[in-house]
């Protein structure tokens, strides 16, 4: 499965703001970001940076959701492509199933460090979605739906040692209910755009998308 594996701080740096992708380092003063500023990275990167033109604010703000939400580009097509199907906003509809992505709902529920580590769970066979092993990050989620993860004990010491290490700076949102005893979680209900805890204008995303 294709990901991207290069330096994650490097994309908060290009991106000029935090884009939470290493867990507990996010939020301690080792973040790039509070160290650096929100210089850009590479050589050029002091350079007084170039006033943007219109789509190259719109690719920019792809770019940031991209990588918040840990998906390449074909991956962002087709969720994007879904989004406009789907009727009213389109940008809100496309918060709207970023939020419902499995690994999303693992992430905020405390079981992943970032978006690179709930993918890594499912796509290792970790997790369970309604007692059925989940295969695919991208799959949906919905309201009545319990995430699980797997009895082995190997597996389960990594995710209790994860969630102690989330424990500290990840609060679990209102639409979802962790068990930390049992190491579950329960979808109570479908998030709102208002919940997607990043800050992303979607609006300027559909404009560049649909051009
Ligand atoms: Fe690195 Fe996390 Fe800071 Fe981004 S937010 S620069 S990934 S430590």
């Amino acid at each position: 499965m294709a990901r991207n594996i290069g330096p994650k701080c490097r994309l908060c740096r290009r991106e000029g703001i935090k884009l939470f992708l290493k867990g507990e380092r996010c939020h301690s003063v080792k973040c790039a970001i509070a160290r650096r500023g929100e210089q850009a990275p590479g050589t050029q990167g002091t350079k007084r940076a170039k006033k943007s033109s219109e789509y190259g604010l719109q690719l920019r703000e792809k770019q940031r959701l991209k990588r918040m939400a840990g998906l390449l580009e074909r991956q962002f097509r087709t969720v994007f492509a879904r989004a406009q199907r789907q009727r009213g906003n389109t940008g809100t509809a496309l918060i709207d199933l970023v939020q419902r992505r499995l690994d999303h709902a693992v992430r905020m529920s405390g079981f992943g460090y970032g978006p690179a580590s709930s993918r890594q769970l499912i796509v290792h066979g970790l997790v369970y979605l309604n007692g059925r092993r989940a295969d695919r990050p991208s799959m949906m989620i919905n309201a009545g739906d319990v995430i699980t993860f797997t009895q082995r004990e190997k597996g389960r010491e990594l995710i209790k040692k994860i969630l102690e290490g989330t424990k500290a700076y990840q609060q679990v949102p209102s639409w979802l209910e962790r068990d930390e005893t049992n190491l579950a979680v329960k979808v109570l209900n479908l998030p709102t755009r208002e919940e997607y805890p990043f800050e992303i204008r979607a609006q300027l995303i559909v404009e560049g998308a649909s051009k």
